[in-house]
């Protein structure tokens, strides 16, 4: 527990200002005005510019959005009736003139750059229309107010003007249909966070009115959904903007065991988390389980992550999930991640395509290459192909003599990663002669992608170390293969 700070006042307190159908007025032609002027331009006030002078970027944008300017000195009367005035001519004097006349005019005013002219202040904006979040920082800076900024753009979807204004259009039906107190608050609840939220995000107003209206019929059956996301390769920065929203938003996530407990955490803190298992010689619900699983908590009308190391569609068995979901008719979605495989690449600085070398790629587990006759990737491997092998320790022995046997060069270049894209990654490297020693490597408890291919040539291998082993520590449950 930290010391208690004592509540500080705002000295500006943010209000929002009704402009729609009045003047706003920017006095100024230069890139004070024109900053000023592109922010006021997000709103539907009627902007007009005042100046003699307007530099040609500022004139040719204020054409085209066709926005009026009187270029002509400025005079007092000018700002009759406006509902904002900014102050921007660059000038002290010039602005001090704006600013007594505003003010003589009861209109409040802005002067760029010069707080202790400023009746307010411009906050940094985050536009989802009708929906604002207005930043401001009262001179802390307009670094720290954009560094803010970037972080709520984040957090907020696109889509999300379009949500609030479909809400707005539901408003007095729900007053006059849903009782006020908790059933209203469920019902925006399961609102902005049910179907018809996924629907306008999808682009789909029409079905999320549908679901919308379904939901005042019956609020009591919001139903539940099933995202399966990828969490990429295991650090909590590589995984996508829009994995991260729908783990802050889910009331449960079923995570595989690949998935490190720092990614699974940045779901919401209330969310219930049911480990699914899956690593080799480890206990873990069967595929099954998992399938039942997944029905039954979103029939139970749950918002549903099902968490998957990497991309989802890459060795995650989505394809089973997907068949049991749709079968039992629960909704769902697919979210990519960033797989093993690019992870590795990028750790060794691995072009895995690259001009006049390899043209094309494979995503393969070996697992395979049992059999009496070459697989189809083998084939493509002797042609140039680079390929990702998954799950390969066990066997990387067979994928290298079948591969060599098949008369790829046992020169050909080897890069094997251990927690790829994590900060406690290990970089090995050799050929396909080196490989089968992979298989010994018991020190290697982690996740590990090998990659085989004339590319691997190009990688950077100053901060690897070679394939065989110098020391062996034994392996214990929860390492993967
Ligand atoms: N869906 C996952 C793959 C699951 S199969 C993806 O797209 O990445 C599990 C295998 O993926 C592991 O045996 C290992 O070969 C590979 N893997 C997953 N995460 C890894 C990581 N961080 N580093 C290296 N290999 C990884």
């Amino acid at each position: 527990m930290g010391v208690p700070q004592p509540v500080r006042k705002l000295n500006a307190f943010p209000v929002f200002m009704r402009v729609t159908g009045r003047a706003v007025i920017i006095v100024g032609g230069g890139e004070e005005a024109f900053a000023k002027a592109r922010l006021l331009a997000q709103s539907s006030g009627d902007l007009v510019v005042v100046a003699e002078h307007v530099e040609p970027a500022f004139a040719d944008w204020l054409a085209r959005n066709e926005i009026p300017s009187l270029r002509r000195p400025f005079e007092a009367s000018q700002l009759k009736g406006a509902s904002l005035v900014f102050a921007a001519t660059g000038d002290e004097t010039s602005d001090r003139e704006v600013v007594e006349a505003a003010r003589a005019l009861s209109i409040p005013v802005n002067a760029v750059d010069r707080p202790e002219l400023c009746d307010f202040f411009t906050p940094a904006l985050v536009n989802r229309a009708p929906l604002a979040v207005a930043i401001g920082t009262e001179g802390a800076g307009p670094v720290l107010a954009q560094k803010v900024r970037a972080r709520i753009e984040r957090l907020l979807p696109p889509s999300l003007g379009a949500l609030a204004a479909l809400a707005t259009g539901y408003r007095s039906l729900v007053e006059q249909l849903v009782e006020k107190g908790q059933p209203r608050r469920s019902f925006w609840n399961a609102f902005f966070a049910g179907e018809a939220a996924r629907n306008v995000e999808q682009g789909d107003i029409e079905s999320a009115r549908r679901a919308a209206d379904q939901l005042l019929l019956h609020p009591e059956e919001a139903a539940g959904h099933v995202a399966l996301v990828g969490a990429g390769p295991g650090a909590e920065d590589l995984i996508t903007l829009r994995a991260h929203r729908l783990l802050m938003e889910a009331d449960v996530i079923v995570h595989d065991a690949l998935v490190p407990e720092a990614v699974v955490a940045l779901g919401r803190r209330d969310a219930e988390r049911i480990a699914a298992g899956k690593r080799k010689g480890c206990h873990s619900k069967s595929q099954a389980e998992i399938n039942e699983l997944l029905v039954s908590l979103a029939r139970a009308g749950k918002r549903v992550v099902r968490l998957k190391a990497g991309d989802p569609l890459v060795f995650g068995r989505a394809g089973e999930e997907m068949q049991a979901l749709r079968d039992a008719d629960v909704s769902y979605e697919v979210v990519p991640g960033v797989t093993a495989a690019f992870a590795a690449a990028a750790d060794f600085e691995l072009p895995l395509t690259l001009r006049g070398v390899a043209s094309s790629m494979v995503f393969t587990t070996g697992h395979d290459l049992k059999g009496a006759s070459l697989p189809d990737w083998a084939r493509l491997a002797i042609d140039g192909a680079t390929v990702a092998v998954y799950m390969g320790r066990s066997n990387a022995a067979d994928v290298a003599l079948r591969l060599i046997k098949a008369g790829l060069s046992p020169d050909t270049g080897v890069a094997v990663v251990e927690n790829a894209g994590q900060p406690g990654r290990r970089l090995l490297h050799g050929t396909l002669t080196d490989l089968p020693a992979l298989a010994e490597r018991t020190d290697l408890t982690g996740p590990v992608m090998t990659i085989i291919g004339d590319t691997v040539a190009g990688a950077r291998f100053d901060r690897s170390e070679p394939i065989a082993a110098t020391h062996n520590v034994p392996v214990e449950c929860g390492a993967s293969r």
